[in-house]
Parts: structure tokens; C-alpha cells; sequence
């Protein structure tokens, strides 16, 4: 017995041990940046603040988590981010509802756990199985309905309604147990299960997939509308959506995001105005080519369209001539055109199965349904890039994968990413902020994937600068009376903007230069108790060995004018 006892006391200890020596590890879709591509980061970053600088942006940070119903109403219920790809979560106070969430768990998770399944009405004999779940279900209603009542839960009508469904349920469950089979008692469970399953008891939030819609609502929160219009921004930060990791998709990823709002003044000229956008337009896509220019960005194509505004006589009218002729060749089209005939049609179009192309290619085209304004609005945006000598495909076949998106919608790609080569996508859409409560609003701009930025200048050869992260100089100090002018030398030349490496402890004279050279710094500042009493210091230049002698301020000079660009 000691020996049994002995044993499992030691499968024990085992366990901790194998629990604190677990790995973790970054979750899926996820990655770790570090340094030397960081670097890359930092200069694709900041070159883009430089260049949208000189179009005008400024730069908006915003919240990384927001109300789910904010994208759910901009990108719309049916498309696959909203449908299934976001990363939403109820937010509540733990502590105020502890009572209520057990009693939840405890009603989800509640199994009949018979000894003998009986068959047919089961008499009294199922009293004793299903009884316990009318005080699990009881529970969920009497905490449900106080936290309801102070407010600890959302007070919504749904809430409501289903604590008095559960309430009455509950009472008619118990009632009828005797007189069910077990199929019926257990459909009876599910029922109710269902309705405690239904129960929020926060607010849903969700990590934002992307941030047009959370630019509109900054914009309507603080009435930008009364500022100098337009409104141009951009924010640069993570986004999260739960697809399928693979080259160039992650869970979280990274955009820089680009947005012009400008205020509809009532009574404008409609045609003016036509013009004005189509030029906004233009200088947004010119803004986003000259920026990828400047990045050295290669292979770089920009493909445009223009899907028309939402209306019978232009992309309502189109889309239903589109679903027709899909409804003719429905056959020969896989699951998933299939499906997006009644969801989303346009999205047919966006297909990359080989089988489809042939029957797409005969598809009925945008550009011959738009109606006058729209097809005005898209000829003038062509010459506008004609005239920003802006190079593009036109791609009938382009739409996005937004509901908000109007007229112009463009995207563009880049080398080295196979078939996640869109670095780029955008559009316009006006009418988005109205449709999240602001005033009336025209808007356009556009997504940059920057983590696809980044791969493609990585596989076109544009490796990190590896030598901007190494010392300039390794301050090989030696005897404790060094110590001091070797701090004072370090703060001294960091102040001045040199990198610097000072070691945290006394090295013997060939370790520290092993390690200097390790590091790949250039220099080597010898300081040992000679140099400190005579104020010469020795530099080393580690690359051909040559020594020089400096004072303090010597050193300086040189360095300054030796200074790496
Ligand atoms: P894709 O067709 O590649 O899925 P998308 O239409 O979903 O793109 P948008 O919502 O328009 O993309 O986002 C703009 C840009 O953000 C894309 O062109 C792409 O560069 C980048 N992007 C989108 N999803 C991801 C992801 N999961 N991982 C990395 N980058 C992404
Ligand atoms: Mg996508």
C-alpha cells in the first residue's frame, strides 16, 4: 500500500513537473515579428507616413475591439467575414453574474443519465431522470430575472422574452415528464438548452476584421462632418479574422488603412460633383501607387472597376440579369457559385475554379448595365488616372468582398505571394456612414495588406538592413576605475545618437573584442585605467585592426563625421 502510494505521489510530482515545463506556443494564424524584420516593418510603416503626409492624412489610431453589430451592419450578414470569420466575444462583468454563468453551464452541459434507456411513455420511472433538470433550468431563471432586473444583463427584449419562454417552459417540461418517451423528453431538453443558449448576457464585441467601418463611426462620434472637408485618414494596426492560415493569410494581420469621408451638402450640383469624386478617386489610387513606388514594391498591377450604386436601373437591375442567367447554368457550377446565386451573386464573379471560368467569361458584364451618373463617374476616373499617368488593368470581373462598396473598386497586386497577391484592395462608398447613423457622407479608400507588403519585398530581395541593429561601437572597458567613464562614455555618445554596446561586466581584453566582432559593430572603444588617467582613448576599427588615439571630444568629431548614413 506505502509502495502503491509512494508510486502515484511520484506520477504526481511528474505531472507538475511536465505542467510547468509545457510549451506554449503563438496561436494559430499568429506570428511573432522580430527584430531585423521589424526593421522592414518600421520602414514600410513609416514611409507610408511620409508619403500620405504629403497628400494631406493624418493619422487616426483607434480601438482594436468594437460593438459586432457596427461590421455586421457595414460589411453586411452575408459575407464570409461577418457570416464566419469574426472573432466576437460577450463582454461582462465576471463578478457580478458569477451565480448566473454557472448556473448556464450548468443547464448547457446537463446529460439525462438513465440506467437502462426505457422505450415508450416512461410512467414515474422518468421523474428521476429528467426531474434535476427543472431545478438546473429553475435557476438559470430565478438569477437570470434579478440580474435582468438590475441590469447585470443586457436588458433587451430578447432577453425578456426568453426568461418568461424558459419560465413557462420549464413548468410544462416538468409537468409532462411522466407522459413523454425518452425521444420526447430528450427533444423537450434540447428546446430549452436552445433557449438558455440564446440568453446574452453582454454585449457582443469582436476584434474588428478591418477598420472602414470603425473609421465611420470615429467620424460620426466626433463630427468630423463640421471639420474642413474631406476628412482624409489613415490608421495603421492588426486585424483579426478566423480563415484558414496559409502564405499571405493569418488570423491577425496587419493593414494600413487609407479613408476620405467628405459631408453631402445638400443642393449641389450633381454633376459637379460627379466630377470631384472621380478626381478624389484617382488621387487616392495615385497616392497608394506612388507609395508602393516608393517601397521598391515589384510586379505591382492595379486592376479597376466601377460596380454601379444600388438601384433598379444600375447594379440592382444588373445583378438581377446576372442571377437569371446564373439560374441557367446553375449545373455546371460548383457548391459554392451555387450558393452565392441567391446570397451574393456578384461574388460568382470573384471565382477562381478553373471549371467556372469559361461559364463566367459569358456572364453578363457590369459596365454594360450602369446607368448614366455611374458610367459618367467611371469614365471620368480613368481619364483622372490618365491624366496622374496612373497605369491600370480594367477587370470587369472585380467586385469586392464588402457589402458598403459603390462605383469605384479597385485592387491591387504584387509579385512573389502566389495566389495571395492582392496587397491592396478598395472602393468607394458612399452612403456607409449614413448607414451607421451619421449625416449623409461620401467615402472612399482602400486596405493595404501589409504583411503581403512585406513578404513580396522579402522574395524580391529586399532583405532587412541586418547592419542598422548592430553597435557602431563596443566600449570594451576594463578595471572597476573604468567603470564610470565607460557609463559617462555611453551615455554621452548614445545622447549624440550613436548605437552603443556597454557591457554589464569587466571582459578580458580578447573576450570583448570576440564578442564586439560577434555583434558586428565597427569599433571598439579600449578604456582601460591607462586611457582614463591620460584622457587618450584607443579605437579600434575591428574590420583591419588599425588603432587610433582620441581625447574625449576627439572621438566625438570623428565619429560625427565618420557618422554610417
Ligand atoms: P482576399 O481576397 O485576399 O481574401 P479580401 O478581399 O478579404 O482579400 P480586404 O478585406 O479587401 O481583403 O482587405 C484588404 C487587404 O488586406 C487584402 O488585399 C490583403 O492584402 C489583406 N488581407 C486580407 N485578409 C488577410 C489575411 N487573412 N491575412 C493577411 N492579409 C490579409
Ligand atoms: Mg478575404
Amino acid at each position: 500500500m506505502e509502495q502503491i502510494q509512494g508510486l502515484s505521489s511520484l506520477a504526481g510530482a511528474f505531472q507538475e513537473h511536465m505542467a510547468e515545463k509545457r510549451k506554449f506556443q503563438a496561436i494559430k494564424g499568429t506570428r511573432d515579428l522580430l527584430p531585423l524584420e521589424t526593421e522592414l516593418w518600421n520602414r514600410v510603416e513609416q514611409t507610408a507616413r511620409e508619403v500620405f503626409g504629403t497628400f494631406g492624412f493624418g493619422e487616426i489610431r483607434l480601438p482594436i475591439f468594437e460593438p459586432t453589430e457596427l461590421f455586421a451592419r457595414s460589411i453586411g450578414t452575408d459575407t464570409d467575414v461577418v457570416a464566419k470569420e469574426m472573432y466576437s466575444f460577450e463582454d461582462y462583468d465576471t463578478s457580478e453574474i458569477l451565480e448566473l454563468l454557472e448556473s448556464r453551464k450548468a443547464a448547457l452541459t446537463w446529460v439525462d443519465s438513465p440506467v437502462s434507456p426505457p422505450y415508450g411513455p416512461m410512467g414515474a420511472g422518468a421523474q428521476a431522470i429528467f426531474q434535476p433538470l427543472g431545478s438546473v433550468i429553475g435557476n438559470v431563471v430565478r438569477l437570470g430575472l434579478d440580474a435582468y432586473q438590475r441590469g447585470r444583463i443586457p436588458r433587451t427584449p430578447e432577453n425578456e422574452r426568453l426568461l418568461a419562454d424558459l419560465k413557462d417552459g420549464i413548468g410544462t417540461f416538468v409537468g409532462s415528464i411522466n407522459s413523454r418517451s425518452m425521444g420526447e423528453n430528450r427533444q423537450a431538453v434540447n428546446g430549452l438548452k436552445g433557449l438558455v443558449g440564446q440568453l446574452r448576457f453582454g454585449d457582443s464585441l469582436c476584434l474588428r476584421p478591418e477598420v472602414t467601418a470603425s473609421v465611420c463611426r470615429a467620424y460620426i462620434e466626433h463630427n468630423m462632418h463640421a471639420l474642413a472637408q474631406p476628412v482624409k485618414l489613415y490608421c495603421i494596426g492588426p486585424m483579426f479574422r478566423r480563415e484558414r492560415p496559409q502564405k499571405g493569410r493569418y488570423r491577425q494581420f496587419y493593414q494600413i488603412d487609407v479613408e476620405v469621408l467628405e459631408a453631402i451638402t445638400p443642393n449641389t450640383d450633381a454633376t459637379k460633383s460627379l466630377g470631384k469624386d472621380a478626381a478624389v478617386d484617382a488621387e487616392v489610387i495615385e497616392m497608394v501607387m506612388v507609395y508602393f513606388a516608393r517601397l521598391g514594391l515589384e510586379g505591382v498591377q492595379l486592376d479597376i472597376n466601377s460596380i454601379g450604386h444600388s438601384a433598379p436601373d444600375c447594379r440592382r437591375g444588373y445583378v438581377e440579369k446576372l442571377k437569371a442567367e446564373l439560374e441557367k447554368v446553375k449545373d455546371k457550377l460548383g457548391a459554392d457559385s451555387r450558393r452565392r446565386i441567391e446570397t451574393n451573386p456578384l461574388r460568382v464573379l470573384d471565382s477562381k475554379l478553373e471549371s467556372e471560368q469559361a461559364i463566367i467569361e459569358k456572364l453578363p458584364r457590369i459596365g454594360d448595365h450602369l446607368c448614366a451618373d455611374c458610367a459618367k463617374h467611371y469614365a471620368e476616373v480613368k481619364r483622372q488616372l490618365d491624366l496622374r499617368g496612373v497605369a491600370y488593368h480594367e477587370n470587369w470581373r472585380l467586385v469586392r468582398g464588402l457589402d458598403y462598396y459603390m462605383r469605384t473598386t479597385f485592387e491591387i497586386t504584387a509579385r512573389g505571394l502566389g495566389s495571395q497577391n492582392a496587397v491592396c484592395g478598395g472602393g468607394r462608398y458612399d452612403g456607409l456612414v449614413e448607414l451607421l447613423g451619421g449625416p449623409p457622407t461620401r467615402g472612399i479608400g482602400f486596405a493595404i495588406g501589409e504583411d503581403r507588403v512585406i513578404l513580396s519585398l522579402l522574395e524580391t530581395g529586399h532583405s532587412p538592413l541586418a547592419t542598422r541593429h548592430s553597435p557602431l561601437l563596443y566600449i570594451a572597458w576594463m578595471g572597476e576605475k573604468t567603470l564610470a567613464t565607460a557609463i559617462r562614455a555611453a551615455r554621452d555618445l548614445r545622447q549624440a545618437g550613436f548605437r552603443v554596446e556597454l557591457p554589464p561586466v569587466e571582459q578580458k581584453f580578447s573576450k570583448a573584442l570576440g564578442q564586439a566582432d560577434k555583434l558586428g559593430a565597427r569599433y571598439a572603444l579600449i578604456l582601460g585605467e591607462d586611457e582614463v588617467a591620460s584622457g587618450e582613448w584607443t579605437l579600434k576599427t575591428l574590420a583591419d585592426g588599425t588603432q587610433g588615439k582620441y581625447s574625449e571630444e576627439g572621438l566625438m568629431e570623428f565619429l560625427r563625421k565618420t557618422r554610417p548614413s
